[in-house]
């Protein structure tokens, strides 16, 4: 299985983010202590956009790296590990699931750049059966030269059987191996699973730092318009202060058009708009699952002007929107419990137009 090609090398030699130095030393430290060496199992995991992906992979780099001692602070990029991993070949390090490529890594962010209109696909399939899990289990137990590195990303996708196999590796920890798990859902994961794993500290970033960051990446640019100073602290409000989510979040096509869902919604509510007329414009706009994404965050504001709490999004009006129409909690929770049932369904092959027009008639009736 060598599966690792998947992710671009680009990821493992990425310049380490400004809010992880500290971490970067003490675990790189630790890494060369023989009295207290780095544990065997590690987790990855926090707040989506805080950089933990981008920290696994250089460190993973530098962990495999044959010139560490003389490169603290980040693999050579030139050894014959480091080639390995740049031409995706690397013979100790096993990668899991098939599907992997962390999206809050700073060169995802990049490649989405300049692609504001491609139509977002499917949600991958990203469960780890109990088959992969047997799968690398010959790569921990065989022997063999060297540190071995095996990294399971978005672990909470783990089924029941997968867990209980890796279980069973965490406790028979071998010499030479490590295994780092990653995940966004730390609760997901089974409890026996959590307490054989040591959490790497990775920090929330200052709020300076954050927008200092998201600032200087985005080039004073938000979707082709100029970004002030409340837009760049707008992005890292609705992304909990994780910079990298932020910088994502501005890149992504449906946030321009959040202005545009209000007044769909204000128009099919009073039947000014027909659900099919709705319906197809958006199907031109937007995939139905960034469409899903923009109405969470627009019901999610909803749900705060009603509760009297102030919008995260301060530059769309929802109170002129709200004078005249109020959908009740209930209604707002129905709605979302269907947005997440439409998420799942669309791993089933659901035709996109019959759940896009069933989606508006909701909508028309919220
Ligand atoms: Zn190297």
């Amino acid at each position: 299985m060598q599966n690792q090609a998947a992710l671009t090398s680009a990821i493992y030699f990425a310049p380490l983010l400004p809010w992880q130095t500290l971490l970067w030393e003490q675990v790189t430290a630790r890494a060369q202590d023989s009295n207290k060496p780095l544990p065997h199992a590690l987790l990855a995991s926090g707040t989506a956009g805080l950089g933990k992906r981008a920290f696994v992979w250089r460190l993973v780099a530098w962990l495999l790296c044959y010139q560490r001692e003389r490169h603290p602070m980040g693999a050579c990029g030139d050894c014959e590990s480091c080639h390995w991993l740049k031409s995706g070949t690397h013979p100790n390090l096993q990668v899991l699931p098939l599907a992997s490529l962390p999206f809050d890594c700073q060169d995802s962010v990049a490649n989405n750049k300049n692609d504001s209109t491609k139509k977002a696909a499917k949600p991958k399939d990203t469960t780890i059966k109990v088959d992969d899990i047997r799968a690398i289990q010959p790569f921990i137990y065989q022997g063999g030269q060297g540190l071995k590195l095996c990294i399971i990303d978005n672990a909470e996708q783990m089924t029941t059987a997968a867990a209980n196999a890796l279980l069973k590796t965490l406790e028979e920890p071998q010499a030479s191996v490590h295994l780092v798990l990653i995940t966004d859902s730390k609760a997901k994961l089974l409890p026996t699973i959590n307490s054989r794993l040591q959490q790497l500290p990775i920090q929330q970033v200052s709020p300076e730092l954050g927008f200092e960051f998201v600032s200087r990446a985005l080039g004073g640019i938000i979707q082709q318009q100029p970004a002030t100073d409340a837009d760049i602290q707008q992005l890292l409000t609705i992304s909990h202060g994780a910079p990298l989510a932020a910088i994502a979040l501005a890149q992504l096509p449906w946030y321009s058009k959040r202005a545009l869902w209000l007044t769909t919604w204000q128009a099919l509510f009073s039947k000014k708009r027909s659900v099919i007329a709705a319906s197809n414009y958006w199907q031109e706009q937007l995939s139905l699952l960034e469409f899903i994404d923009l109405s969470k965050l627009m019901l999610s504001d909803i749900q705060r002007e009603l509760l009297g709490l102030p919008s995260n999004q301060q530059d769309i009006d929802f109170k002129s929107v709200l004078q005249n129409h109020q959908p009740s909690f209930d209604a707002i929770a129905s709605l979302l419990a269907e947005l997440d049932a439409l998420t799942a369904a669309l791993q089933q092959n659901v035709q996109e137009k019959v759940a896009y027009d069933k989606l508006m008639a909701t909508l028309a009736a919220f």
